[in-house]
């Protein structure tokens, strides 16, 4: 089993601004290790007057760089992905350390992000506009403007990738960005920006602001930050959905969820077994994608066997990683004990689970699975973001869906079924943004933007692809006549 290491000595976290490591002045905050329940590192939170610097930096540095053609800032990209390419153990190593991932999630993240990247490159082939003309004479075009200071705050659960599902698309479109890392797993956006920094990017147009609620206020407050992205819970998207639009700026800010998987009876055992079982047990179940309550319609005793013996088979440490906190292992562990004591069964128990050798002290949980007969069970109901699959069994497919589709999540749905007329009434009926059929984890790859809907997500447009454009961009009109129209017309 390869562990990422524990530090020699604790990393010292410092704010990135105008190509150099600085401390922010706020108050401290410490920095763990999931894996060994230990400190690796303390911070500082990021001021009003740190943010001051940032921002004065990144206005002189947008104006050159949005005056950049697009493709001199699309090598920039280029050189990026070969340092992050080159650098990729590191990295994953490090989001491996501060989040608790296994190393091959952490890689597997990391490449996603880069995939983004793969993208935002594209960019410069795909949008080269729109011209017509409307009228004898006079034409009509878009011209793509950057929104200028724009800013985005990520969760701890993929430390490399949400922050470069935005990073690259925001530069090179023509802006200085801002991003503001999970407290919780800060250190990898350290790397992200050295990386930045390797590959050319001038002084300036990338800041990192560590720090937690004070320093995302300070950045939704400022008035020269035009555009903000914010993924995390759903209670903390809409409170920053809420304060942003209150201050003018172009937000979108994506919540939590609660996955619904349809398991139909003729579903391959196979194939729904690994799907299923790495859905909810993948990152220790901590991904807005994971899969958490599984619909089971008809006769599916064979399908449900499998999940359970893959997941009983994961071996901790090497094919599951650890929690994000201790808090976490024990709110997850009282959510079990609450379902077990209203009468649910647990298939699968991963509360007194065997932590990996020299990890006594980490936040571990084991796979664990739970049936229930109460649709309406917290376990059923509830984001739990941890490896725990509640099972509720169903007598139609169209129960299914309602279950689905009263929840008021909007992220995933997914269906096993080797019937495509099934899989099509599924992806026509079900509410969900990302649909999967016989895929666990319903990621759309690139150019295929991310984005659920309803709690999921607040605000226009997604977070990847082509829909993300106009979050980090907008549209200049011009309408241009050079010489007198011979037909007079309500133009003229
Ligand atoms: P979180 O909401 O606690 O934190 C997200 C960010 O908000 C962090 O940077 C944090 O420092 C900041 N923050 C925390 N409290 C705040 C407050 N009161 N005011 C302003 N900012 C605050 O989320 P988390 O625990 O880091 O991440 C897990 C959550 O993120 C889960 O709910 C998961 O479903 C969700 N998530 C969603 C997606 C998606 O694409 N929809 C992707 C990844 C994670």
């Amino acid at each position: 089993m390869k562990l990422p290491n524990f530090p020699d000595k604790p990393y010292q976290l410092k704010n990135f601004i105008g190509n150099e490591f600085i401390q922010a002045s706020g108050a401290e905050f410490e920095i763990h290790s999931p894996h060994y329940g230990k400190v690796i590192g303390t911070g500082k939170q990021t001021t009003s007057s740190d943010l001051e610097n940032m921002v004065s930096k990144a206005k002189q540095a947008q104006i050159a760089w949005g005056n950049t053609p697009i493709k001199e800032r699309t090598i920039v990209l280029f050189n990026l992905r070969e340092v992050l390419i080159r650098r990729c153990d590191e990295i994953s190593e490090m989001v491996s350390l501060e989040n608790g991932k296994t190393l091959t999630e952490a890689r597997a993240g990391l490449m996603k992000g880069i995939e983004v990247l793969e993208f935002a490159l594209s960019i410069q082939n795909l949008d080269t506009g729109a011209q017509m003309e409307v009228s004898r004479g006079v034409t009509c075009a878009y011209r793509r403007e950057a929104s200028g200071i724009v800013a985005n705050i990520t969760p701890f659960n993929f430390p490399a990738m949400v922050p470069m599902w935005t990073m690259p698309i925001a530069l090179v479109l023509g802006n200085a960005y801002i991003l503001k890392p999970s407290d919780k797993t800060p250190l990898t956006a350290s790397l992200l920006a050295e990386a930045f920094q390797e590959a050319g990017l001038p002084s300036g147009l990338l800041a990192v602001a560590h720090g937690g609620v004070d320093t995302v206020n300070a950045i939704i407050d400022h008035p020269e930050i035009s555009a903000v992205g914010f993924v995390g819970s759903t209670k903390i998207a809409q409170i920053v959905y809420e304060r942003a639009s209150k201050n003018g700026k172009k937000i979108l800010a994506l919540g939590g969820a609660k996955n619904h998987i349809i398991l139909l009876p003729d579903a391959d055992p196979e194939v729904s077994g690994v799907g299923i079982s790495d859905s909810f047990t993948g990152c220790a179940g901590q991904r807005c994608m994971a899969a958490s309550v599984l619909l089971a319609v008809g006769e599916v005793g064979d399908q449900i066997a499998k999940i359970k013996s893959r997941a009983e088979s994961l071996v901790l440490g090497s094919d599951m990683g650890a929690l994000i906190s201790s808090e976490q292992v024990e709110f997850l562990k009282d959510a079990i004990s609450k379902a077990e004591a209203a009468g649910a069964k647990i298939i699968l128990d991963g509360r007194n689970v065997k932590a990996p050798e020299n990890c006594q002290s980490g936040y571990w949980l084991g796979p664990t699975i739970i049936e229930i007969s109460d649709q309406n069970s917290e376990v059923a109901t509830k984001e739990l973001f941890g490896p725990i699959l509640t099972i509720y069994r169903c007598d139609s497919l169209s129960q299914a869906l309602e279950i689905e589709n009263k929840n008021p999540y909007g992220n995933a749905c997914s269906v096993f079924t080797t019937s495509g007329g099934l899989a099509e009434e599924v992806i026509q009926k079900s509410k969900a943004g990302m649909v999967g059929i016989n895929i666990g984890v319903p990621v759309p790859r690139e150019p295929f933007s991310f984005g659920g809907i309803e709690a999921s997500k607040f605000g226009q447009g997604d977070i990847t692809g082509a829909n993300s454009l106009l979050l980090w961009s907008h549209h200049k009109k011009i309408t241009t006549k050079w010489q007198m129209q011979k037909d007079h017309n309500w133009m003229s």
